[in-house]
């Protein structure tokens, strides 16, 4: 691994917030008295926090300054007119719908696009996303290519729609049964996965046959753009703005959260074509977010929010970004550590069943190799597996992702590569003594998004 072939960070620090590393001792206190999950650990107890990449960004002066020029006028702010024209110019939808975040942006959508008992297909789930489908009558189905349930499988845009899957479910259950197709940009679950330009064509062609609308999961595009620009024939001497634009003009609208790409800490919006939907989304918005001027967000965050997305573009800012996250990822396959390939955009993710060999998915594996590795370096990661996708609504049974994983996440201009190094020698170091991982059981497990507040304790 030589560092030489990764870029410098493209700016330079401006202020900088202490860390501190407790000892073992007490990191094994603090990950029993977590129940152990990290979720639920004290920020303070962290020494190099990867739990997520949403709402972790450093911000730029640029946006801080914005921050003091924000407009609190309960209507017409004048940061939301920013929002949206940014939002309109980068992104090309015609309406904007603010909402405190990602979630929010869900919400509003799966109420007014989804009838009881319609069909809702995605490239894999995400845990709010669905959740929200399924709250108003969505029957979920995954319809990603079948190599991204293959964590050891090295191949380009992974996170591709599987388009006989969307034929197939078009033919059994008939267009006017399908709520829309939901296409995640990048695809957080299989590893932070990329979707290619042709999958995302392909799909609008095959579904305006339909007359089906295509929402996207737009929380990573600018990731997304980034790999399109670098893997993808025909793209290399484009912009990342014009990429970004050409994906969305294969979509009728899209849900963001802005705590992912657009480099702030809260924020997200809903955008659609559609002039009905648009008049329904702004009906709903005033009942669950706010003003359909603010959407539950200060006026000073809409103003970070627009500076922050424009930023993002920048293709220094997204290279050094895409690559600091493969560095990480280079250094742990380079130590025979397993983990999800290619390395994705925003996280690299440790593949718990080959990491844990000696435990089942009824062990939770990835759940206690996270609580294990904060315990080994202070490092604070997060579960996606068996725990976080929770139980069918109609049957009760837990789900079973072939995917067992840790998700190593990087937030955006927080971390240095020396950072990175730490992380993979607490993983390596964790590695060589993987057997000590015992597996864990619930002693308390919530009805909903259960992986946020779960307690576990030692098997
Ligand atoms: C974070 C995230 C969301 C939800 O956004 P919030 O801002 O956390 O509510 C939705 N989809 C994906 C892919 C995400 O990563």
């Amino acid at each position: 691994m030589d560092l030489k072939n990764f870029p410098a960070e493209p700016f330079r620090i401006k202020a900088v917030e202490t860390v501190k590393m407790n000892t073992r001792e007490e990191r094994e206190r603090v990950i029993r008295e977590a129940g152990y999950n990290t979720f639920l650990i004290n920020s303070e107890d962290v020494y190099i926090d990867l739990l997520t990449d949403s709402g972790t960004n450093a911000m730029s002066d640029k946006q801080w300054a914005g921050m003091m020029i924000g407009d609190e006028a309960y209507a017409g702010s004048k940061n939301f007119h920013h929002l949206e024209a940014t939002v309109q110019e980068l992104f090309g939808f015609k309406h904007v719908v603010p909402t405190h975040q990602g979630r929010g942006a869900e919400n509003l959508l799966s109420q007014i696009a989804i009838k009881p008992g319609q069909y809702v297909p995605g490239n894999m789930y995400f845990t709010t996303t669905r959740y929200h489908q399924e709250r108003n009558g969505g029957i979920f189905v995954d319809i990603i290519r079948d190599e991204a349930h293959d964590a050891g499988l090295e191949i380009p845009f992974k996170g591709d729609i599987c388009l006989e899957k969307l034929e197939k479910l078009i033919q059994e259950k008939g267009a006017e049964n399908i709520a829309y197709v939901c296409l995640a940009v990048t695809v957080n679950l299989a590893g932070g996965q990329p979707v290619s330009m042709k999958n995302m064509r392909a799909v609008r062609e095959l579904t305006q046959k339909h007359g089906i609308k295509v929402f996207y999961d737009a929380t990573r595009c600018v990731e997304n753009a980034y790999f399109i620009k670098e893997q993808e024939e025909g793209f290399a001497d484009k912009s990342i703005k014009e990429i970004v634009h050409e994906m969305f003009s294969y979509a009728d609208g899209c849900t963001m959260s802005g705590k992912k790409d657009c480099l702030v800490n809260i924020g997200g919006f809903l955008c659609m074509n559609d002039e009905e939907l648009f008049q329904s989304a702004k009906e709903l918005v005033v009942v669950y977010e706010g003003m359909p001027s603010y959407g539950g967000m200060a006026g000073r965050d809409m103003e970070a929010m627009a500076i922050g997305l424009r930023e993002s573009m920048q293709f220094e800012y997204i290279q050094h970004r895409v690559l600091q996250v493969r560095y990480l990822g280079q250094r742990l396959i380079e130590a025979g550590i397993p983990v999800i390939q290619p390395i994705g955009g925003h996280a690299v993710f440790l593949d718990a069943r080959r990491f844990c060999p000696h435990l089942t998915q009824d062990d939770f594996p990835a759940q206690s190799l996270a609580a294990n590795l904060y315990v080994e370096g202070g490092v604070r990661a997060m579960e996606r597996g068996i725990v976080s996708a929770g139980r069918d609504v109609k049957t009760g049974e837990n789900h079973r992702p072939k995917l067992e994983t840790v998700r190593l996440t990087i937030p955006r201009r927080v971390y240095t590569y020396k950072h990175m190094d730490l992380v993979a020698d607490a993983v390596i170091k964790l590695f060589k003594h993987k057997e000590d991982i015992k597996g864990l059981r619930f002693v308390y497990e919530p009805k909903q998004l259960r992986f946020f507040t779960a307690r576990f304790e030692e098997k």
